[in-house]
């Protein structure tokens, strides 16, 4: 097994330094190789996606992300922005399925911006199709308005297109998913309105047939978008379209307190992966040792679940993880009275720490 191993820009490079050293106490067997990419590639080759890192990533069973972008690219022309690089991944790859799972962490209940009553215990996984819908549509784009009551002005256009089959194959992979959990689903559409998401709808229900285990539900997102903070226990596994899934995913992220503890994972149809934190750059705390690398950490985890069946070591990782925030130990994003704060690294060690069966008061909480 071969990992190509992307940290990125920014606090990409720290978080994933703490994710290759869990990877690396488990007795695991899989080769690594590091390449730039984003702004780090940019400065090196010229592009942000330079060949040689996208033949790697190509080559490899799984990737790992750090995170790319740093303001300084902004006036870049958008072909040559870090970002550009994860599109690039994507479509090179066929990444079409973005796994997101939120957990609220019984020990961070506190840290979300709702009641810990509402989010205690959360544990729900969105599924966000990535590689269609309005963001990718064509035609696209800004000219004169041929018609209607504003003819003649500037006007600028998107297209909310999906084929049948990249439907179908989000929807199977959902049920999937759903199966392996509690079999309840929720596919979120807006069918009352656009005709695109009507047809989601429609194949969406075909596809259960398939799956007469699964309970499947459908909402619109507006309502999506409200039951997330009125009753979000009340969800298992969603799945929706890319511009819709791009939304309630960042929404969801919030009910768990930081996006530093959110890892996710983007799929293609043979089961390979690339897996990254679900935040950027942060180029506000880059190289002060203050990131949270847990959500690259358990990125690795889901690497090891999804695309190199090593399940008991994903599991592992995962209750490595809950130990040591059982433990007391935090990075500032998550910090509160009564818990110790510490840095990146020493975040990375305490988990290196609670997989060697070294999580003792002396170790952990120093
Ligand atoms: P961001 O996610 O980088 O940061 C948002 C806020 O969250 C900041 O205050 C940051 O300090 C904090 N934060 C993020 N990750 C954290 C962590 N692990 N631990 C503690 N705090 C953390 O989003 P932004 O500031 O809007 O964007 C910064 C750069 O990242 C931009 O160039 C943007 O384009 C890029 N970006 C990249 C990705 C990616 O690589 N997948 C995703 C989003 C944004």
């Amino acid at each position: 097994m071969k990992i190509a191993i992307l940290p990125g820009d920014g606090i990409g490079t720290e978080i994933v330094a703490q994710a290759l050293r869990v990877l690396g106490v488990l007795d695991l067997h899989f080769e690594t190789e590091q390449a730039l990419v984003g702004g780090a590639a940019y400065e090196a080759h010229g592009h942000p996606l330079p060949e040689s890192t996208l033949r790697l990533a190509q080559a490899a069973d799984a990737v790992l992300f750090g995170a790319v972008g740093d303001w300084k690219y902004d006036t870049l022309e958008r072909a040559l922005r870090p970002e550009q690089a994860i599109l690039g991944l994507r479509k090179s790859l066929g990444l079409f399925a973005n796994f997101r799972p939120a957990i609220c962490y019984e020990q961070l209940t506190h840290a979300s911006s709702l009641k810990p009553e509402l989010v205690a215990g959360l544990d729900i996984l969105i599924i966000r199709e990535l590689t269609g819908d309005i963001y990718f549509g064509q035609p696209r784009g800004r000219r004169e308005s041929p018609d209607g009551a504003f003819a003649g002005a500037e006007e600028a256009f998107d297209t909310m297109r999906y084929s049948r089959p990249e439907i179908e194959r989000i929807a199977h992979v959902a049920f999937q998913a759903a199966r392996k959990r509690s079999k309840r689903l929720t596919s979120v559409d807006k069918a009352n309105v656009l005709e695109t998401f009507q047809f989601w709808k429609d194949i969406v229900t075909e596809v259960h047939a398939q799956y007469p285990d699964v309970a499947l539900d459908h909402m619109y997102v507006d309502n999506a978008a409200m039951q997330l903070v009125r009753a979000p226990k009340k969800f298992d596994v969603i799945v929706t379209g890319n511009m819709f899934g791009d939304i309630l995913s960042d929404e969801a992220a919030m009910l768990t307190g930081s996006i530093g503890m959110l890892p996710s994972a983007s799929l293609n149809a043979a089961g390979k992966g690339l897996y990254e934190p679900s935040h950027g750059s942060a180029p506000d705390i880059a190289g002060k040792d203050l990131a949270n690398p847990l959500a690259t950490i358990l990125s690795a985890a889901m690497m090891l679940r999804y695309s190199l069946s090593q399940p008991a070591a994903a599991d592992r990782i995962e209750s490595a993880v809950q130990q040591v925030l059982a433990s007391g130990l935090r990075t500032p994003d998550i910090w509160s009275e009564g818990t110790r704060q510490v840095g990146t690294r020493e975040m990375g060690d305490a988990v290196v720490a609670a997989l060697s069966g070294n999580i003792t008061k002396k170790t952990i909480k120093g």
